[in-house]
């Protein structure tokens, strides 16, 4: 009988997507998904250490495992993939005696290699190396979105913002050959997905190692001329390397949604020196100004962090106004929390007070909500063009997707819309999605 393999992803579209691919490379080797870890032969966890919180959750989710797999009376070879397993190595083993291999962002590839050794031998692998190839089996990918396909174009980082600990556990830049890329997004088109999401850490840095002529910008547009995609999405870009180039290319190129995620991580430019994110407030107002008026009705979503070593009431006050004149339709934030190895867990005092950081973080989020609800409030009675992904698991008759600018639609309809875009018409609003009806000209 054929082994069972079970992966647990955290945090991130970069690791959704790495999980997809160490499913493939398992299925490649032999492996059938399971539908419970009781059945499973293999567990993977694939982590995240972008947070303190992330972090706790997967050794807690162990614990859980190690109890399931004692209740069931099976022996699992469970294995930590991931930014934890980088950034922690054999640590690992020793905080968990129930974890047999550890497996680097890098290492990936060896993953079924590992597993099989460890089962052989009845001792723990370990591989952190970092390999700087950036080359995948094409084809080996098990995708397992319908409508959506994810597509790496760079791996880490080196940039070293003073709170992120990505180019420690992804190391450093490595861009992927545009001949790669073009293949995998083909691959996808052809296998009928409707949507290619390009991932890099700053995926607009994006320099094809084998084609100088190609940027980020003549990348999309490479994809855009692919035949049979629908939507072209991309995260995420840092500001600073946002061209006139790419903003030429969201507002024309017709496959290009309409929506960019630009992390601006405080409105305080002071803070955002001390924080090594090479923009400033002005710089980055100029820049929503630039998108505005060259990509009409682009919407913005971000990412914030609260509480950064030396954050003053001022500086918080100006990541509030900045949210407030940018109008992001959404937001990713946090309270700052000290990652090992980085600029600012080495040489900046954790000086904001726990609660300090959880009020401001419940001033900015309640702000967030009341904006999000106020702007989806003014989509009532518009139509709205939405690419069926998903089909509600309670109800088969509520269908959800997303607008170019990356809103939640939900309507009822049939199944068979499924990767098909349709118009809705929005009859109502509430802060994190819209709910509507398919416009009469869908029967
Ligand atoms: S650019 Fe992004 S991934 Fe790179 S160090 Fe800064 S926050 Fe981290």
């Amino acid at each position: 009988m054929a082994k069972r393999y079970l992966i647990e992803t955290f945090g991130c579209q970069m690791n959704f997507h790495d999980s997809e691919r160490m499913a493939g490379l398992l299925e490649a080797a032999g492996y059938e998904p399971a539908a419970a870890p009781a059945e499973a032969d293999v567990i993977v966890l694939n982590t995240c250490t972008v947070r303190e919180k992330a972090e706790d959750k997967v050794f807690s989710r162990i614990g859980e495992l190690r109890q399931e797999a004692e209740a069931a009376g099976v022996q699992p070879v469970v294995a930590v993939a991931g930014c934890l397993a980088q950034q922690e190595g054999a640590t690992i083993f020793r905080r968990s005696p129930f974890v047999d291999v550890v497996v680097g962002t890098q290492a990936e590839k060896h993953l079924p290699k590992l597993v099989d050794r460890a089962r052989a031998t009845s001792s723990r692998q370990i591989d952190i190396n970092p390999y700087d190839d950036v080359s995948f089996p094409l084809g080996v990918t098990l995708r397992t979105d319908p409508v959506k396909a994810y597509v790496t174009i760079i791996e880490g980082c080196n940039d070293f913002c003073a709170f992120c600990v990505v180019p420690y556990t992804r190391g450093h830049e490595r861009m992927r050959p545009k001949a790669d890329i073009m293949a995998e997004v083909a691959g996808a088109v052809a296998s009928g997905r409707r949507e290619v999401q390009l991932l890099g850490q700053i995926v607009n840095h994006y320099q094809a190692p084998d084609d100088r002529a190609c940027d980020f910008s003549g990348l999309l547009e490479a994809v855009n001329g692919v035949e049979g995609i629908a939507r072209i999405r991309f995260a995420s870009p840092h500001p600073r390397h946002v061209s006139d180039r790419l903003i030429d290319a969201i507002g024309n190129l017709p496959h290009v949604c309409k929506h960019i995620h630009l992390p601006v991580q405080s409105g305080s430019t002071r803070l955002l020196q001390v924080m090594r994110r090479r923009h400033t407030r002005e710089d980055y107002l100029e820049l929503v100004a630039q998108l505005r008026a060259r990509v009409p009705g682009i919407q913005l979503s971000t990412d914030m962090i609260v509480g950064f070593p030396g954050e003053t009431d001022s500086d918080f006050e100006e990541t509030l106004s900045l949210a407030e004149a940018v109008g992001f339709h959404s937001m990713f934030s946090f309270k700052y929390s000290e990652r090992p190895n980085t600029l600012a867990a080495r040489r900046l005092p954790d000086d904001v007070p726990e609660d300090e950081k959880t009020r401001r973080l419940a001033v900015l989020q309640d702000r967030q909500k009341e904006r999000q609800a106020a702007l989806h409030r003014a989509a009532i009675g518009t139509t709205v063009e939405v690419l069926v992904d998903s089909v509600s698991r309670r109800r088969d008759t509520e269908l959800s997707g997303r607008t170019t600018g990356n809103t939640v639609v939900n309507f009822p309809g049939a199944e068979r819309l499924l990767g098909m875009i349709v118009p809705v018409t929005i009859e109502r609003a509430g802060a994190h999605s819209l709910w509507g009806r398919l416009s009469a000209s869908v029967s």
